[in-house]
């Protein structure tokens, strides 16, 4: 035992130091060695071992030195941006999105491609390898890895998709399972509140926090949340599923097949239902926006009741998991400014003063596909680990 401990240790703890080195670097942006050894309370031998190591994996690059004003100018080192490139593919239900992003996280725009969702899933992994191939093409870095995100709930256990409500095609399937058959590198699926958890952490505003969470209140009403620097999975991945709690027993049929879930009240896409109703014909999101912005008395009652279901849900998440930064990622609610603030108003006759006191609530800026693009990169640098460490 006692010899097979000492032959993981060393390796274990290299893993650690280079996370450390990654944390860093995508907290901080590209530094010299000597910043590096202060950032991560390393040794400069411990700091020399661990950038080598990840230069010869292809994650950190040494850039030309700066030239400082005194001493002796330092290489920076830095997430390999050109070398190395990895996917990010976004699956919804109208559009689909493909991106190329650098190990830095940074999205090569001109890249990027958006089309029809197709109709049968056999049509779909067709057309996102076509795609995948295209933005390729010409690309000087190596394609390291391919991160899948769907609004739907995912059994890392099994890796499958359990029950996408809104797009049954991927109904027990992994895309990113077959996209890495057909396309030789590695993928990882995840479900989108988790990917906008790891896209804060490591390249939005929540750069280095451990106790963040993300409700995505667009479709359904999804959470993500990493607590102690730890992602929050539960025993399959499938923890954080706040959508569902049932908040009006007699209420309006939810995808899962009960009644009166938190996500039939509490959404975007519950907003639109009832201006919808309210119009007396079905509206598209951007037809509901244009008809809050025309003519916001007729739909206050509606707003109020969806802005009342949202607090409850934002005060739950506040009071169970205590984070520093709750990001809520919306269209409807969050594109007034009024609107949301009125929304928080609520948030404070609900949510414990203490815990409240903690957080800050601040819109999620982050689009999904950079999120497929995080959830990528983490895999690759930390090995499909819970930890973001
Ligand atoms: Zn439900």
């Amino acid at each position: 035992m006692a010899g097979r401990r000492l032959r993981i240790e060393p390796t274990l703890l290299r893993r650690i130091n280079e996370r450390r080195l990654i944390e860093a670097i995508q907290k901080h942006g590209p530094q010299s060695r000597a910043t590096l050894r202060r950032l991560a309370g390393m040794t400069a031998p411990t700091v020399s071992k661990a950038v080598d190591s990840l230069i010869t994996r292809g994650l950190l690059e040494e850039l030309d030195p700066i030239r400082p004003a005194v001493g002796r100018p330092g290489k920076l080192v830095r997430m390999v941006h050109r070398s190395a490139v990895v996917l990010g593919v976004l699956i919804d239900v109208d559009t689909c999105t493909v991106v190329v992003a650098g190990l830095d996280g940074r999205i090569d725009e001109t890249r990027t491609c958006r089309f029809a969702t197709p109709v049968t899933y056999a049509g779909l992994i067709d057309a996102i390898e076509r795609r995948c191939r295209e933005a390729l093409d010409g690309v000087a870095g190596a394609p390291q890895g391919v991160g899948v995100v769907v609004n739907a709930l995912v059994n890392e256990r099994t890796g499958e998709i359990l029950c996408c409500v809104n797009l049954p095609i991927l109904d027990q399937r992994n895309p990113a399972n077959d996209l890495e058959d057909r396309l030789g590198i590695r993928g990882r699926l995840i479900k989108g509140t988790t990917a906008l958890c790891l896209s804060e952490r490591s390249h939005g505003e929540a750069r280095g926090h451990d106790d963040i969470a993300v409700l995505d209140i667009t479709t359904g009403l999804g959470l993500g949340v990493i607590s102690g620097g730890v992602i929050i999975t539960g025993h399959s991945g499938m923890a954080g599923e706040i959508g569902h709690i049932t908040v009006a027993p007699d209420g309006v049929r939810c995808g899962c097949g009960n009644r009166g879930c938190l996500e039939t009240l509490a959404t975007d896409a519950a907003l639109v239902r009832m201006i919808g109703s309210r119009l007396g014909r079905k509206v598209t999101l951007d037809q509901a926006r244009i008809a809050l912005t025309e003519d916001p008395e007729r739909f206050a009652p509606d707003v109020g009741v969806v802005s009342e279901h949202v607090a409850i849900a934002i005060a739950a998440v506040v009071n169970l998991f205590n984070p520093t930064t709750l990001f809520i990622h919306s269209t409807l609610l969050t594109d007034d400014a009024d609107r949301f603030a009125a929304c928080i108003e609520r948030v404070r006759q609900r949510a414990l003063t203490g815990s409240l006191a903690d957080c800050t609530i601040v819109r999620s800026r982050t689009p999904k596909e950079q999120a497929a693009i995080s959830a990528i990169i983490h895999e690759i640098t930390h090995g499909g680990t819970a930890a973001v460490r």
